[in-house]
């Protein structure tokens, strides 16, 4: 590297590494901006928009049919933690009903806490991912729709949006089984929102991966019915 090279960190000089004397002799210990880039990096590969990177959980005006779901979000966040450490499949959160109570918001505000506590999220626009398998199907690249799926099916933390939106075909209902019922394997926390209750996802996505979103969400599930809160 030329001393005109500029450098993301003057401390480490992007080594990444510091030397520090400690009890008379030279460690060398991490920099802050390994920290930092892996942030980055986690931001990168969660999907979110620059927008929806803004959205927080302090701009969520809860109304009186919403206040439950509000309420089950933040304690979520609080205890999530403990609930990622345990040993149950159960560590997720469901939230359905009516269009336009903010589901999508709350969800947006997990994912956002969640990363700013250096925990890795993927926040998955579901009728996008299913027009991808869709689209897959004709490509021959079973490497490349494998890959997708073990990604999904393997990070620490995946948020469906809008789940059952449309009718899916048996085809990429089985697709998208491979990325539950992996999540559902590993017991890795698994969140989604819906328009729908579970009968109505079942008619959608298929009764084998709405029974595992089921299971993944068993204990912090929510239904509401309500005006639309943007009124
Ligand atoms: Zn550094």
């Amino acid at each position: 590297m030329s001393e005109k090279d500029p450098v993301d960190c003057p401390r480490c000089q992007d080594r990444g590494l510091l030397l520090k004397q400690k009890n008379g002799t030279w460690v060398a210990v991490p920099c802050k901006c390994k920290k930092i880039k892996a942030l980055q990096r986690m931001i990168k590969s969660s999907g979110l928009t620059e927008e929806q990177r803004a959205v927080k959980l302090e701009d969520y005006k809860p109304t009186p049919a919403t206040s439950t779901m509000y309420t089950m979000v933040k304690r979520y966040l609080q205890d999530f933690k403990n609930i990622q450490e345990s040993w149950e499949v159960n560590k997720g959160l469901g939230l359905m009903g009516t269009v336009g109570i903010g589901k999508t918001h709350l969800l947006l505000a997990v994912a956002n806490t969640l990363l700013n506590q250096q925990v890795s999220v993927i926040f998955v626009n579901t009728p996008e991912l299913i027009g991808e398998l869709y689209d897959a199907q004709f490509y021959h690249d079973e490497g490349g729709l494998n890959a997708r799926i073990n990604k999904l099916g393997q990070a620490p933390v995946v948020i469906f949006d809008d789940v059952g939106k449309e009718r899916i075909t048996d085809w990429v209902q089985v697709q998208y089984y491979r990325v539950i019922n992996q999540r559902y394997t590993r017991k890795l926390p698994t969140l989604f929102c819906s328009n729908l209750h579970f009968d109505g996802i079942a008619e959608k996505i298929g009764d084998a991966s709405a029974s595992r979103l089921y299971s993944l969400t068993r204990s912090r599930q929510v239904y509401v019915e309500a005006r639309d809160y943007r009124i």
